[in-house]
């Protein structure tokens, strides 16, 4: 077993089976793997030293471009949305609604603010956006080898993109879908583009840009990363899927939430604010090759 799998906070409920996907990934190579992987709370932080990190919503949320009455309308919208989001004993039909009700309130907020394009840089600058240790290595060797990084969230595209760009890792090989700003011809915000991607409707969105999914036609080995149980079906849109290892950053409610997440995800690591465990498992497929 790789080493890095041994860490206290990684678990696993079949090692075996784990191993036989590490072993076939490793067969596979650079050229077959392509990486799909959630934004918020799976490539950033969901905490450092006690505090809360944002998502990319939380960085706009909370910065300088939000007046104090739509600060507060939001932050009362995450406070009543995000525990049902997290809630295992709720079913997902039960959550879909109440989902689409927490994005078109907060982005109808959003767009009464007049943000202007230009100054989301700042946002992000002045923002405690922070991606996971590791994050360089993660990035820079996935680039370096051809590895196609599918970054799929439900998230402000415009601001992860900035995020990344700030962290110099937005290489080529990296493709965003998300939820991007449409600004008018001054730059101002004026609404959302296309369909609007939440929690649990990445099936839909991973079934609709599957072009994005299968550009390589080789890349038939997925590492699918994600913090979320919506984040699961993100490689349905990947065709003649031969092989795919499931790894799930269990960062809240640990104890509620630990079965559900090692039934459902291959490699459960648990409050882990690292790409350690996905930086040991590629440099393990990469360095057959
Ligand atoms: O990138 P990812 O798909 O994880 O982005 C979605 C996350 O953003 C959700 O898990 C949700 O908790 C958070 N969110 C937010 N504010 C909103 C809507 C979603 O912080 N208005
Ligand atoms: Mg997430």
């Amino acid at each position: 077993m790789l080493p890095v799998l041994a860490k206290p906070n990684v678990c696993i409920r079949d090692q075996k089976r784990v191993e036989e996907i590490i072993l076939s990934l490793q067969n596979g190579g650079a050229s077959k793997l392509q990486i799909i992987s959630d934004f918020d709370m799976t490539l950033t932080r969901f905490a450092h030293n006690g505090k809360r990190c944002p998502t990319s919503h939380n960085i706009v949320d909370t910065s300088r471009l939000i007046s104090e009455d739509c600060k507060k309308t939001l932050k009362d919208l995450l406070d009543t949305y995000y525990p049902i989001e997290i809630d295992p004993s709720r079913s997902v039909a039960e959550k879909l609604p109440l989902m689409v009700e927490w994005w078109t309130k907060a982005h109808g907020c959003l767009v009464e603010q007049k943000i202007r394009k230009d100054q989301l840089e700042m946002a992000v600058r002045e923002s405690d956006a922070m991606l996971r240790d590791g994050f360089k290595p993660f990035f820079d060797k996935l680039y370096e080898h051809s590895i196609p990084l599918v970054i799929f969230s439900a998230g402000i595209g415009d601001v992860l993109e900035e995020i990344i760009r700030q962290a110099g890792v937005f290489h080529p090989n990296v493709k965003v879908v998300s939820n991007y700003m449409d600004f008018d011809d001054n730059g101002v915000l004026r609404a959302f583009k296309g369909e609007l991607i939440h929690t649990y409707n990445k099936r839909e969105g991973a079934l609709k840009n599957s072009g994005l999914f299968n550009q390589q036609t080789e890349s038939r080995n997925i590492i699918l990363l994600g913090d979320s149980m919506g984040d699961l079906s993100m490689a349905d849109g990947v065709e003649n899927t031969e092989n795919i290892l499931k790894i799930g950053f269990l960062n809240d409610k640990v104890e509620e939430r630990r079965e559900q997440y090692l039934n459902s995800y291959d490699i459960v690591l648990v409050k882990d604010e690292s790409m350690d465990v996905v930086n040991g498992i590629l440099q393990h497929i990469i360095a057959k090759n």
